[in-house]
């Protein structure tokens, strides 16, 4: 994961990579560090947490430079300390390299370096790098910019996994180096001045055009010009971006947390992602899928591949998409279906979801799928990020900036948009008008409905209040609400570092109910009318053995439970869009209650650049 940052240009470099590392940090806050040139020589300030800690260090006031690289990171090889912060030089401090991303055979390339009597001060897979790049330098016969680069080049060519990479050098103090491998990164172009940066909207207040590198391009950056070259060292031409995005959703708007900020935005955000995609008297409209009904006929079957909360929104879709198409759905974790040989056909179409775009193991599940021949849909948040670079077609969900790292509203829109989907294909295939019509309607009307849902909290936040301190909670439905016990199980887990499980209603018995004890918490999902008989009497199993229970409903209910949260009622298969909320309430609640950093939870980075 972690954010990279650069700039080199005509003013000092120091505030400006600050102010980048503290846009970045949702990717990575264990660790941070900047590097400058100063007066030829690298100066490097690092120290462990978060990027305001670089501040404890006095020497930071010092920096003059006006090129310099800056990281924070999320780390892989090596624990959280200052040492194993970037940036990385090489043994005689002429190079300084920031890295996002995994070094995979960094053992081999330790060992080369150190049979050549190169020494390690850090544990990290990044310090071979600037050693390789100091190595490949000396035994280059090229002078100039030219010796510079092809030491870059001759390294990454040594090197297996995955890396961003911003390179610098007190033997070139007026240029700097950058290269991605299957980790994000872009370039910013200014006037006199250009930027680098992980995410464009780090960098969004200095410039509006970008260059999106694409794998092992590598750019040569001075203050006034920008070289790209391929790894034969041929120059390549690349033309830059103009990008414009509202950046004003990245403030908190007087939240006192932007995860709290993002659960109540669910209503516009759903909003932006219905747009004018559907209405209830013509044909769904989906101007960036190009599916005819020739093609569709073909599909016998869809997987939807994706990480974390983004794949439970694929659990939910698939209900609907078997009831709408009647086309069977598998659902994986990327990182399983990328190294196990799935039976794909190009009758099979796969769809990936990736709120960032830049999801390491959705990407690499997404060109296995390509290479299989079957046709492929992204769907992310992120307008111009990696996966929609590689897909055959790509559907943004329009929800806007999620910051917290804990996903919410990303999740409820990318439910909404695969229900879209899911009608757009219907309607093609010409299957039954009546449901379709009627879950139409029925998301038209679920920004209100999430209105109504948050207009009141208090028994949420007073519930939260009385099971903070518990060790274990247990979360219980039926179909498609099993979906939404799996994601509200998840949220609680990220936020507030309780223990949590999720099962379905009927395997309780099977074994999980042996957990079950006096005073344990247990919350319960009820939208679904035909089964709610059936989990009442699951219900009842746990209260029986001394659970207490939270149950989230838009049915009625006669029996007593400790807390009854009611939703509107809506259309089953788009239940979760509602059902979701109170979970996420509850979980950042608890994780207020227990004074814990909602937005940065330990451990976690919100764009998971690594495998
Ligand atoms: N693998 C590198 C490290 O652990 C970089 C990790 C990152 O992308 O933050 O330091």
């Amino acid at each position: 994961m972690c954010g990279i940052i650069g700039y080199i240009g005509e003013n000092k470099a120091k505030p400006i990579l600050i102010n980048g590392l503290l846009r970045l940090e949702y990717r990575g806050y264990d660790s941070a560090g900047i590097a400058t040139i100063e007066k030829d020589e690298i100066k490097t300030i690092k120290n462990k947490g978060r990027v305001k800690n670089l501040n404890d260090i006095e020497e930071i006031n010092s920096l003059k430079g006006t090129i310099g690289i800056g990281h924070t990171r999320w780390a892989t090889h090596g624990k959280p300390s200052s040492i194993n912060s970037h940036p990385h030089a090489d043994n005689t401090n002429c190079f300084s390299v920031v890295h996002n991303g995994i070094i995979e055979n960094y053992s081999d390339l330790k060992e080369f370096l150190k049979s050549r009597k190169y020494k390690f001060l850090s544990e990290t897979d990044t310090e071979v790098i600037p050693n390789l790049i100091h190595f490949n330098y000396q035994n280059s016969d090229e002078t100039g910019d030219t010796k510079f680069l092809k030491a870059v080049v001759d390294t990454c060519k040594m090197l297996k996994g995955s890396y961003a990479l911003e390179v610098i050098s007190s033997a070139h103090p007026n240029n700097m180096i950058v290269v991605r491998k299957d980790s994000p990164l872009v370039i910013g172009k200014g006037l006199n001045e250009n930027y680098i940066s992980s995410d464009i909207p780090a960098i969004l207040s200095f410039t509006k055009d970008f260059y999106i590198l694409n794998d092992l391009e590598f750019a040569y950056i001075s203050r006034n010009n920008i070289e790209f070259y391929n790894e034969d060292l041929e120059k390549i031409h690349k033309d830059f971006q103009n990008i414009t995005l509202d950046t004003s959703s990245t403030e908190k708007d007087g939240y006192p947390d932007f995860m709290l900020k993002e659960i109540n935005e669910q209503s516009k955000s759903v909003r932006e992602t219905i747009g004018s995609r559907i209405s209830s008297s013509s044909k769904t409209i989906i101007s960036d899928l190009n599916i005819n009904k020739k093609f569709l006929k073909t599909i016998n079957k869809i997987y939807i591949i994706a990480c974390g909360t983004a794949m439970h929104a694929g659990l939910t879709a698939k209900p609907i998409f078997e009831s709408l198409c009647e086309i069977p759905v598998e659902v994986e974790p990327a990182s399983e279906f990328r190294y196990r040989n799935p039976i794909i056909t190009q009758n099979t179409l796969c769809l990936f979801i990736s709120q960032s775009g830049e999801t390491a193991d959705t990407i690499a599940a997404l060109k296995l799928a390509k290479s299989k021949n079957s046709k492929t849909i992204a769907i992310s948040n992120v307008v111009g990020s990696s996966i929609t670079r590689e897909a055959d077609y790509t559907v943004y969900t329009h929800a806007g900036p999620e910051i917290a790292v804990a996903s919410t509203k990303a999740y409820t829109s990318q439910i909404v948009l695969l229900a879209i989907i899911a009608i757009y294909f219907a309607e093609i295939l010409d299957k039954n008008s009546t449901k379709i019509n009627e879950l139409k309607n029925d998301i038209l009307l679920l920004p209100s409905n999430i209105e109504e849902v948050l207009k009141d909290t208090e028994k949420i936040k007073a519930f939260a209040k009385r099971i903070y301190k518990e060790k274990d909670i247990f979360f219980i439905g039926r179909g498609i609400d099993y979906t939404v016990a799996v994601e509200g199980s998840l949220k609680l887990k990220e936020i507030s570092y309780i223990h949590s499980e999720a099962y379905p209603s009927g395997e309780l018995k099977h074994g999980p109910i042996a957990l079950i004890e006096n005073d344990v918490t247990v919350v319960s999902i009820l939208t679904n009318r035909l089964l709610l008989e059936k989990s009442i009497s699951n219900i009842q199993e746990v209260v029986t053995r001394g659970a207490k229970t939270f149950i989230v409903t838009n049915q009625e209910l006669n029996d007593d439970f400790d807390e009854v949260i009611n939703i509107p009622k809506t259309n089953y298969l788009i239940s979760p869009v509602l059902s979701v909320i109170p979970l996420q309430l509850l979980a950042y609640y608890i994780s207020k209650e227990k004074g814990l950093d909602v937005d940065k939870p330990r451990n976690l980075a919100k764009s998971v650049t690594v495998e």
